[in-house]
């Protein structure tokens, strides 16, 4: 059986677009657009926490929680980030962190957001759950799997947010605050009750068995060319790419800072920008070390897994690039 994805990790362009951040110049012209982007998903990985935290209210027995599941159908690929799966039916659930009062404006048929007595448009935020509705049950009936009703849901993960929920919209889906998610999905469950129930253990391993994880060439996204990327070894106090290896250790000639293993965010930051391997040669290029052997020492120590022997070495990309970029991170 393929283990159920519990916990809910970092999506892994957050860590890659912070590596981006930290390999070009302050006045880069796309370092605005990047920032902005990363803003935008650390706030929405934050209302996934937020609606996990309520979803830990579910009964275990009748309910599994998939913590993101990216398919395809219809030749796209389209990301669902909180499907929960009951006998009886698939609610797929939209976080969104809204503040103040979302109102639906009858007469003008679209969504509206007041903060403060300021009343401005909104997106509809029924618009995205409905597309995904549509390609999960194409999904589904590409499988063989007919009449299992997919509801969508959207939540509202800012506990000060005031949901109103529309009368007349042409879909009928359930909007609210994310507080009250675990009631409603027991109320639309009960009124599938009579239906015929589904394998929900079947359904989640077909779902994380073709779950595809979006890789990125992040450098790609943003139109930065390589030549724009900074090279060598940052000081982890003074932030400045100016490291130099002296007698056994780096050290700042900015701010005298010292460490040993500055040279590991290099790395970290080399495969965040999308390569899945480094060599020897590669590296002292780009962490800016002059000496093969120093090199050696450090990729040796590195942990990393590595193929070939002497100058063909090659140093393998660490499945979980996260967890290494952390600990680049606090080895200061
Ligand atoms: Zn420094």
């Amino acid at each position: 059986m393929i283990l159920n994805n519990i916990k809910r990790e970092i999506p892994l362009d957050i860590p890659q677009k912070e590596g981006v951040l930290r390999r070009i110049t302050p006045h880069n012209p796309k370092r605005k657009r990047v920032e902005e982007k990363l803003k935008r998903r650390w706030s929405g990985h934050k209302g996934e926490l937020a609606l996990d935290y309520h979803l830990r209210f579910l009964p275990f027995k009748s309910y599994q929680v998939i913590r993101g599941v990216r398919l395809r159908a219809f030749g796209n690929a389209f990301q669902i980030d909180t499907p929960i799966l009951n006998p009886h039916a698939i609610f797929i659930t939209e976080a969104k962190n809204h503040k103040g009062t979302i109102t639906y404006n009858e007469e003008k048929n679209h969504f509206e957001q007041t903060i403060n007595g300021v009343t401005k448009h909104m997106d509809d935020p029924l618009l995205q759950v409905t597309e995904h509705k549509q390609q999960l049950e194409e999904w589904l009936r590409y499988r063989g799997i007919y009449g299992y009703p997919v509801v969508p849901l959207v939540a509202f993960t800012n506990p000060s947010t005031v949901v109103i929920p529309p009368q007349n919209h042409k879909h009928n889906w359930s909007l609210m605050n994310a507080v009250h998610i675990v009631d409603k999905i027991k109320e639309i469950e009960r009124q599938y009750k009579d239906r015929p129930t589904f394998n929900i253990d079947k359904i989640r391993d077909a779902l994380l068995a073709e779950n595809t994880p979006l890789e990125q060439d992040i450098l790609q996204s943003f139109s930065i060319k390589s030549s724009d990327i900074i090279r060598g070894v940052m000081c982890p106090k003074c932030e400045s790419y100016a490291m130099e290896w002296v007698r056994l250790r780096w050290q700042c000639p900015k701010c005298s800072y010292r460490s040993n293993s500055a040279h590991l965010l290099a790395l970290a930051d080399y495969f965040l920008l999308g390569k899945d391997s480094i060599t020897n040669r590669e590296f002292r290029d780009f962490a800016l070390v002059s000496d093969r052997n120093t090199a050696l020492r450090m990729l040796k120590s590195s942990g990393l897994e590595y193929e070939g022997l002497s100058k063909k070495r090659v140093y393998k990309k660490p499945d979980d690039l996260p967890a290494f970029v952390k600990h680049a991170i606090n080895q200061k």
